[in-house]
């Protein structure tokens, strides 16, 4: 019988903006040279110092809206009076090379995974307090107080979707917290049930 390759992770990250997603995600990258970046798009003004087609796609309602009527989307959310979506092929395709995919998106997108995609791995990652979330985004002087309020209100209610998700990261500690992310790829890339290829290598070798 002809190997079948093992496709890649699709590990779905959320949590609010100053939770050190960003920095967590770039970690795995460094630890993981199989690790991709999904780049979203957002109808959103890029802020100081983002980069189209690295940051987010930044593009206008209108085209957004055309290409969720083509079905381009893995899945998308409506966050602050903007869209953000993760665009469907270019994902697919990395999955099918075998290689991992991250993907930093919020709760609403997450679930929209979840159900087309049932072997993703989804991941939490939170600040250890309100307080301390309050914090750090006033810190980060990127957002107005306005946004910052919405921001912590739609934190308090994400929290009570907790349980979908497979894993909770309380990012107290960045190191700590990076150190719990690698062990979950980890484990996540030894479970039998992905490992077709490997199951049939190791059958062969015995
Ligand atoms: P920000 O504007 O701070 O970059 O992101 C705001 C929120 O949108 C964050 O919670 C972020 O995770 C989420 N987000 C970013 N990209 C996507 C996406 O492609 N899909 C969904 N559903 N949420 C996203």
């Amino acid at each position: 019988m002809k190997d079948m390759a093992d496709t890649g992770l699709l590990i779905v990250f959320s949590g609010p903006s100053g939770a050190g997603k960003g920095t967590i995600c770039e970690a795995l990258r460094k630890n993981f040279p199989n690790v991709n970046y999904s780049i979203s798009m957002t109808t959103r003004q890029p802020r100081v110092g983002e980069k189209d087609g690295v940051d987010y796609y930044f593009t206008s309602a209108s085209e957004f809206e055309t290409l969720l009527k083509k079905q381009a989307f893995l899945e998308y959310a409506k966050v602050y009076d903007h869209y953000y979506g993760t665009p469907k092929e270019h994902v697919y395709g990395l999955l099918a090379q075998g290689k991992h995919v991250l993907l930093e998106i919020d709760i609403q997108g997450a679930m929209q995974v979840r159900a087309q995609y049932p072997n993703c791995v989804c991941i939490y990652i939170v600040p250890p307090s309100l307080d301390i979330l309050a914090k750090r985004l006033r810190e980060r002087h990127t957002d107005t107080e306005e946004v910052i309020c919405k921001r912590l209100h739609k934190t308090k209610e994400e929290l009570q979707w907790i349980s979908k998700y497979d894993y909770l990261i309380i990012n107290n500690d960045l190191s700590q917290a990076i150190k719990e992310a690698i062990a979950i790829v980890q484990a996540e890339q030894c479970k039998v049930i992905r490992l077709q290829e490997k199951r049939e290598k190791i059958l062969n070798a015995y």
